[in-house]
């Protein structure tokens, strides 16, 4: 694979920045990796597992010089932190993120950067529960989605340079618009971790009447919903606080339906069950065929590939 950028940057050192560094490594496409965290213990680990070519101390250290700026922070610091490093940045640089969130990214970052700086916004469709600068591996993102969004400040340079990076790491990549973005995400990642979070916290309650029956007999279905809701309290805190619009709709409709299902339980309606149960079965039939999962009944448990 050929290089793509000569210097990026990589601001915030967790479980997507970590991976991007792993995943750019094995293909070679970039020269030179900078790593920035805010924190001494990020970045004294990052030193010590040679996660990225050079760690610096400052954010300015980081960026200076760098053709490609990703900041991969929580979606709440995203601001601040584009103004933090703005006035290093390089004439002619672009600066992207991977925030889960895109309306309220670009908002809060596109006011800081200076004039001839591409931002091309991006989002990998691709995670797992654990974060921080060891949880990265650099097979995260192949054959998954990356999401770009460009903007008025997008060149179609800059964003097809971006797109390389990307399908260089593996993914597959899309473009779409903002709201658009955050909408599709709200239904297939936002409320659905909105649930599991709430499921998790109900069998907790239980838990203190059954005795911790919940745990000790905990089904496939509910440890499907612990491995979601063990998600990083921070990242999804800003999710919900940044997705509000897009969120509360998709819950108003789940509630709908929910009672919906809550009905046919009580008046015994197993037709209409079984119809439900059918068409959503279907989906997951589409989800395998698409190549974004495997049928394996034990997915998610055995494990991802590290590096
Ligand atoms: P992570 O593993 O928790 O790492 C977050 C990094 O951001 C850490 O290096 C942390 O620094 C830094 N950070 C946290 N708060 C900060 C603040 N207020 N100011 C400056 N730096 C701060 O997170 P992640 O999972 O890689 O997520 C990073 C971004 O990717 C988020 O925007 C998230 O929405 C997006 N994303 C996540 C997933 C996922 O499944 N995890 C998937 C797609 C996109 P310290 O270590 O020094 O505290």
């Amino acid at each position: 694979m050929a290089k793509v950028y000569d210097r990026v940057a990589l601001i915030g050192l967790g479980l997507i920045a970590s991976s991007m560094y792993w995943a750019i490594k094995r293909a070679g496409l970039a020269d030179h990796v900078t790593g920035y965290a805010r924190s001494e213990e990020t970045r004294q680990t990052a030193r010590e597992i040679g996660l990225c070519d050079t760690v610096c101390d400052s954010i300015a250290d980081a960026v200076q010089g760098a053709d490609l700026v990703v900041l991969c922070v929580p979606v709440g610091a995203m601001g601040a932190v584009a103004e933090e490093m703005s006035h290093y940045l390089k004439v002619g640089a672009t600066v992207s993120d991977v925030g889960s969130v895109k309306r309220s990214v670009i908002d809060a970052v596109h006011e800081h950067l200076p004039q001839g700086v591409h931002f091309v916004p991006a989002h990998p469709l691709a995670g797992t529960e654990h974060s921080g600068p060891t949880s990265g591996f650099a097979s995260l993102f192949d054959n998954r989605w990356c999401i770009l969004v460009p903007t008025d400040d997008s060149t179609p340079e800059a964003v097809a340079q971006l797109r390389a990076l990307w399908e260089g790491m593996g993914a597959n990549v899309d473009e779409m618009d903002a709201d658009h973005h955050d909408r599709v995400l709200a239904v297939t990642s936002h409320t659905p971790h909105l649930i599991a979070y709430t499921m998790v916290g109900v069998a907790d309650d239980l838990r203190r009447v059954t005795d911790s029956e919940v745990i000790k007999y905990s089904a496939a279905g509910f440890r499907d919903f612990t491995r979601i809701a063990a998600s990083d309290p921070t990242m999804w805190r800003d999710v919900f606080l940044t997705n509000k619009d897009a969120t509360l709709e998709i819950l108003g409709r789940f509630t709908e339906e929910l009672f919906a299902l809550q009905r046919a339980i009580r008046t015994g309606d197993g037709e209409q069950l079984h119809q439900y149960f059918t068409r959503t079965r279907a989906i997951r039939r589409g989800i395998i065929d698409a190549g974004q999962d495997t049928s394996a009944p034990d997915f998610g448990r055995g494990g991802p590939t590290k590096r």
